[in-house]
């Protein structure tokens, strides 16, 4: 075992009523604490080095519960900036059509990294994008999430309502359901870390409304239940997608979550911007986590 004392620092939050003061000390190879030291004392043990933290506040990492990794690629192309969600999507499928796996993991390094910069120590990932030679994107992620130590859910993403059958995207970007569920099991079974300390975890995450089939939606649902994983999805990031629900379900969108067996406390929703007071109380209540805003995003 290593240790280092982040010795005397500026400020410390620890998450409980603990007095701190004289910092913490870190087993480095398990990256846990493993004291916390009172003000004006020493660790009780011996420590490999120390680290001091008189300018620095000490914070648990924070936590990113929604990205796109590998559109860290294309977030300032100047064509579509700060257009809207639909008209940006259909211009950018065939950009990211040409995503190969040298890029897909550069984008995962350099966001992760961003993220690491920023104080954050956990983020989740929505991957839905699968063109062909891409096969193996989440492999591809999982591989640079263990190389720089960062914990991550990685969601198994899918898009399977393309643009003959009403949906959005173009029809290369979509995949056979059988496919998708295939390699779903496979990546859970390969890749899904379980209990206290696990650095990788993989859900299960059809994209959006109007780029998944209800099949899809139910499926992945029991697929989650069997596994015992977590599932992600976009919900009402737009009215164009609320509009679009009542059209193609005759259902507002949380109605829709719920008719395919999604309100639950398995449930994370991105983007979740356009629910009314009775939705997002009702879409909480059942324990499904929501990241709202109240205004428009300023992007996707
Ligand atoms: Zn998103």
């Amino acid at each position: 075992m290593s240790s280092i004392w982040l010795r005397n620092p500026l400020a410390i939050f620890t998450g409980n009523d603990s007095d701190a003061g004289g910092g913490l000390v870190v087993d480095t190879d398990s990256g846990t604490i493993t004291e916390l030291v009172a003000p004006g004392r020493s660790p009780t043990a011996a420590v490999d080095s120390t680290y001091e933290a008189r300018d620095h506040v000490v914070i648990p990492g924070l936590i990113n519960t929604h990205h796109h990794f590998y559109q860290t690629l294309t977030r300032a192309w100047a064509p579509v900036v700060n257009v809207p969600l639909f008209p940006w999507l259909v211009n950018l499928y065939p950009v990211w059509a040409r995503l190969t796996p040298r890029a897909l993991e550069l984008a995962t390094t350099v966001a992760m990294a961003e993220l690491m910069l920023s104080g954050c120590t956990t983020a989740a990932d929505h991957h839905y994008l699968f063109p062909r030679g891409m096969e193996d994107s989440i492999d591809i992620q999982v591989g640079v999430a263990r190389g720089l130590g960062m914990r991550a859910m990685l969601t198994r993403g899918s898009m399977t309502l393309g643009q003959k059958d009403g949906g959005l995207p173009p029809q290369h970007a979509v995949q056979d359901p059988d496919v998708i569920l295939a390699d779903s099991e496979r990546l859970i079974d390969t890749y899904h870390e379980r209990g206290e300390g696990a650095l990788v975890q993989i859900a299960l995450a059809p994209c959006s409304p109007f780029s998944v089939t209800t099949e899809i939606m139910r499926d992945s649902a029991t697929m989650a239940q069997e596994k015992d994983v977590r599932l992600h999805t976009h919900l009402a990031e737009t009215i164009d997608e609320v509009d679009f629900c009542l059209e193609q379900f005759g259902l507002r969108t949380v109605d829709y979550l719920e008719s395919v067996g999604w309100l639950s406390d398995r449930s994370r929703l991105g983007h979740g911007i356009h629910f009314n007071d009775e939705e997002f109380a009702r879409s909480t209540c059942s324990g499904c986590a929501t990241a709202p805003r109240r205004s428009p995003p300023s992007g996707p």
